[in-house]
């Protein structure tokens, strides 16, 4: 019997929709809504919700209504359903009273299946009354997240659905949703009092999306580069604001893209051509506001930049999620600073108190996001309540370029302490007041000066614990109080790992703050795209490096590092001027080795047609920090080392990490007075030789290498910076 019932689904699937296997939890939540219950999916977009209330509607007796909030994607549904042959209408604003009344007529006579409405018709007394007599199968409230006043996308009319059909009479109900952090889930379902309904969550994680963070710095010359990377693909780049959408737009068709803007401000004609000419391939971009996307059903869509930061984590979510819909590649970039949360948090200027505060959370989780040094994938799909559980997803710029990481064991376990003391009631700002010692009000009416932990983490920085903090939260060793907002508690793993620690490691956040001052060090530390430079250009220069360097009797990298190989088959220097301003790359550099390349990188421009560094933005020079200039300064006038770290404050191992800055960043240095003095010639010749022929230049190889193992680590880099001078610079 089962087993038939199962066939005779399948068959309908098969018969209206032409599909022969239902996806995901589709028939299982078909299966709940058919036998009455209340339902309850969340469901990643793309993953097939619709079909969840399409198929029942057509399997039972009477008429389903579906409530959406997107008048505009009204439309196109009932077209798509009338496709299939299937009477689907809808009732909004846009109808005329001739209209209304011939549609109520044929929902009465028991021909139509599907009814999509709009929450205000349906906050319509007249609505209601007409709906009173006809049979209705069931109710789906589309786009359910709407209702709650936590996610990002509140309707204040969508507050209201549950007493309006409840006038209809006993039905079951089904709620969809494509985003909905646990708070956002408990909100749905009580306001719609259908907490005992059976809840069918999908998994969220979208395997094949490749998610990244760039610094929002030098963007557009970062977008056209990436951009060309990816010419000819399928994209759609966020923009915050109608102007932004105009202007990318334009910067990208002056720059040989086949790019449209899409925004409200457009002319409807405009804009639905537009739509239509990215779907149709006329054109490979769409630059638009996040208007864009919805019920949009490309699945070729290659990459999703956000040109500006997005106002929530679940924002970002559903527009990433456009891309890669066929499950094949999908790049999701996002450009982020400081400025533009700010901004953000400008436009929420004038809302109601609750809405601002609201809309605060949001960004802050956006923040967070974007500095974290953990997964990308395990942050978003954490926000949704959902754990990923492997190590390293491979398919995000924090897992390919993984930061540093150091032991925080001790860290944790203060973080815990501090949360177990103050009794599980308390939210980020104040532990970090309570670690750090930070004697605000707060801390004074609890009397939170006087716990065991109050201060105990003072030599760190309160961003630092912050991270902690959230680091913590992301691995689950503290978790929100869902009833008591802002509030961290413990859980189970935490009060485990309280009674039997075990090493954890922690990273330090991304640092978006000095972007501006710290040319060299920010694009270090930039995460990178394995892709982001030109390959072949690359390997071209590689190839080179090779020959050159076996010409000359020199390891390769002392001719330049990868880095600046990258470097250069990104920004495509042809001048020995361009050329000096890549990173790592001085003129010393240029005039001894530079010509080859720059002629390789000439003809590779011309080949292929290539715009070159200084037809877009050329980097600004080399800031050079005071400090720096103080120490080649002094080294030129040759004084001790010791002296130098004296006079800049720093420790002797710090200073001669900046040494090897200034000597990698294309300076040339002569230490040899100060080598001269620690040691003899004979020690020098074999740290020499070790170099000479090692196949990189990397300190922890050197340290391990059993030909200089009587060498201690300082003494191995001072002379890696010797030779690093009289080679490469
Ligand atoms: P969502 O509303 O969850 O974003 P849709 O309902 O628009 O997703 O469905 C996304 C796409 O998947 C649509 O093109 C739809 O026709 C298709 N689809 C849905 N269910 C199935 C299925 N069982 N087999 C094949 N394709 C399906
Ligand atoms: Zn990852």
């Amino acid at each position: 019997m089962l087993v038939e019932e199962k066939d005779a689904l399948k068959e309908r699937l098969k018969e209206i929709f032409g599909y022969s296997q239902f996806r995901g939890n589709q028939e299982r939540i078909i299966r709940n809504l058919l036998d009455g219950r209340n339902t309850f999916v969340i469901m990643p977009t793309g993953a097939g919700k619709s079909l969840c209330y399409q198929l029942p509607a057509m399997i039972n007796d009477g008429l389903a209504i579906v409530i959406s909030p997107l008048i505009a994607l009204m439309k196109n549904q009932v077209d798509q359903m009338n496709a299939y042959g299937v009477n689907a209408r809808f009732l909004n604003s846009t109808l005329s009273k001739g209209e209304i009344t011939r549609l109520k007529k044929e929902c009465m006579n028991g021909n139509v299946k599907l009814l999509y409405v709009a929450p205000e018709s349906l906050n319509k007394e007249e609505t209601i009354e007409f709906l009173k007599k006809v049979n209705v199968s069931f109710v789906a409230i589309d786009e359910a997240h709407c209702i709650s006043e936590w996610g990002h996308d509140f309707r204040p009319e969508y507050r209201r659905i549950k007493s309006m059909i409840h006038n209809l009479g006993e039905m079951p109900v089904i709620a969809l949703t494509a985003t909905a952090t646990p708070k956002v889930q408990i909100d749905i379902q009580k306001n719609l009092q259908m907490e005992e309904a059976d809840v069918f969550m999908s998994s969220f994680n979208r395997k094949n999306l490749y998610y990244e963070v760039r610094p929002k710095k030098e963007t557009k010359k970062q977008l056209i580069k990436f951009l060309k990377d990816n010419k000819g693909k399928s994209g759609i780049i966020y923009c915050l604001s109608r102007k932004k959408v105009e202007e990318i737009a334009q910067l990208l068709n002056v720059n040989g893209f086949k790019a449209a803007p899409y925004h409200a401000g457009l002319d409807p004609d405009v804009r639905m051509k537009n739509q239509d000419d990215f779907l149709n391939e006329e054109v490979d971009i769409i630059c638009a506001t996040i208007a864009f996307g919805m019920g949009i059903d490309k699945p070729d869509v290659r990459f999703v930049v956000h040109y500006d930061v997005p106002k929530s984590l679940e924002g970002y979510y559903q527009e990433t999620g456009r891309s890669g819909r066929d499950g094949l590649e999908g790049h999701c970039l996002m450009f982020y600073s400081h400025n533009d949360l700010s901004k953000l948090e400008k436009f929420n200027k004038d809302k109601p108190v609750q809405e601002r505060e609201n809309a605060r959370i949001l960004l802050q989780e956006m923040e967070y996001y974007a500095e974290s040094p953990v997964c990308r994938r395990r942050q978003l799909l954490h926000y949704f309540g959902e754990e990923f559980k492997e190590e390293n997803c491979g398919m995000c710029d924090n897992c390919v370029h993984p930061r540093e990481r150091f032991d925080g064991t001790d860290y944790v376990q203060l973080v815990l302490r501090s949360v177990k003391q103050t009794n599980e009631r308390f939210g980020l700002n104040h532990l970090v007041h309570v670690i750090r010692g930070v004697e605000d009000e707060y801390v004074k009416s609890y009397g939170h000066f006087d716990l065991e932990v109050y201060g105990k983490g003072g030599d760190e920085d309160a961003d630092f614990w912050k991270s902690v903090i959230r680091q913590t939260l992301i691995f689950q060793y503290l978790e929100k109080d869902i009833d008591n907002i802002g509030a961290l508690k413990i859980t189970q793993k935490g009060e485990e790992f309280l009674k039997n620690p075990y090493a954890i490691e922690l990273a330090r956040d991304h640092d978006f703050t000095t972007e501006i001052e710290e040319e060299e060090e920010s694009a270090e530390k930039a995460p990178v795209s394995a892709k982001s430079y030109d390959v072949k250009l690359f390997e071209l220069l590689k190839n080179l490096r090779k020959k050159i360097a076996k010409e000359k009797n020199l390891p390769p990298y002392v001719i330049f590092q990868d880095p600046s190989l990258e470097e250069m088959a990104t920004t495509y220097p042809t001048t020995k001027e361009e050329m000096a301003q890549v990173n790592g790359v001085g003129m010393g550099k240029v005039n001894k080795f530079g010509k080859e390349f720059l002629e390789v990188i000439e003809k590779y421009v011309e080949d292929n047609d290539i715009e070159t560094a200084s037809e877009v933005v050329v980097k600004s020079s080399v800031n050079k920090s005071k400090t720096k200039i103080s120490i080649i300064q002094q080294i030129d006038r040759k004084i001790d080392l010791e002296e130098i770290a004296e006079s800049t404050r720093l420790t002797f191992e710090d200073l001669l990490t900046e040494i090897e800055n200034i000597c990698y960043s294309g300076t040339k240095l002569n230490l040899n007075y100060y080598i001269d003095q620690v040691l003899d010639a004979h020690k020098q010749d074999d740290i020499h030789d070790y170099f000479m022929s090692a196949e990189t230049d990397s300190l922890e190889h050197a340290l391990n290498d059993d030909s200089i193992a009587d060498y201690s680590e300082e003494e191995i880099r001072l002379m890696r910076i010797k030779f690093m001078s009289e080679y490469a610079n």
